[in-house]
């Protein structure tokens, strides 16, 4: 059984001070139940926040990014060893900011998703076609290619330990959010592509989430798409309250 999540993406947003507070009112309230909430925060904030959700149930962390490589001379980045060491389970990788403003392409990404895998952390591997793309009738074909060469390269036992964010990038801090049909039509067929690679069974127990401007007024929509297992939350998880609906939108 495929678990449901929200998880909240900070971006390069909050200080220190203030993502403590933020995430401790969201703890305070959240509830989860069986599902699951990630806090995606910046590194500055990883450790105090993985202590904070530490014995808390269903509640973890992520870090926002990875260095491809394991140690060494690479200034200003951030090891997979040391996103472990601070408690978190987590590693967001392709986010379209990233891929856009650093130039991170489905090889680099392939090489993160090993060295996250290796070191027993799980991804959540972002994936989403910019608006032309999605004109010109071509997003499935791209998105598909992102898990492509991103993901099944993976053995299934590797795969089961991935999630997929699909954020389509025209909707993203946007306010524009893809219509229900749009998540549901998009997820369906990611989730047929890895039933073709993987099997059903991996393909039924994959979390697939839906990354664009949710927000409390269309996240129980969305939420209740068939292949729609939850958000990845840019804008609206940086509010104790708006975060704490969404969480209750499933
Ligand atoms: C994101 O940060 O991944 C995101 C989807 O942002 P927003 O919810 O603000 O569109």
């Amino acid at each position: 059984m495929r678990k449901k999540i929200a998880a909240g993406n900070w971006k390069m947003n909050k200080t220190y001070d203030e993502g403590i507070a933020l995430a401790k009112a969201i703890i305070d309230n959240a509830n989860p139940g069986d599902n699951l909430v990630i806090f995606c925060t910046p590194f500055v904030h990883l450790k105090a926040v993985s202590d904070l959700v530490k014995n808390v149930p269903n509640i973890h962390t992520a870090a926002q990014n990875c260095s491809e490589h394991e140690s060494g001379a690479y200034t200003g980045e951030t090891s997979v060893d040391m996103i472990k060491s601070v408690g978190a389970d987590y590693v967001v990788i392709g986010h379209s900011e990233r891929r856009q403003y650093h130039e991170e392409d489905n090889e680099l990404l392939a090489a993160k998703v090993d060295l996250i895998l290796e070191k027993g952390l799980k991804p959540i591997y972002c994936c989403g076609e910019s608006l032309e793309i999605r004109e010109i009738g071509s997003h499935v074909e791209f998105v598909g290619s992102q898990l492509l060469e991103g993901l099944f390269h993976l053995s299934a036992e590797e795969f089961s330990k991935v999630v997929i964010a699909y954020e389509p990038i025209w909707a993203i801090g946007t306010g524009v959010t893809a219509s229900p049909a749009q998540a549901q039509e998009m997820q369906k067929e990611l989730r047929q592509l890895i039933a073709t690679q993987y099997g059903s069974e991996v393909a039924d127990n994959t979390t697939i989430l839906y990354g664009g401007s949710v927000k409390p007024a269309n996240a129980k929509e969305l939420f209740a798409c068939p292949d729609v297992d939850g958000g990845l939350v840019g804008g609206a998880s940086l509010k104790a309250d708006s975060f704490v609906d969404i969480i209750h939108s499933f």
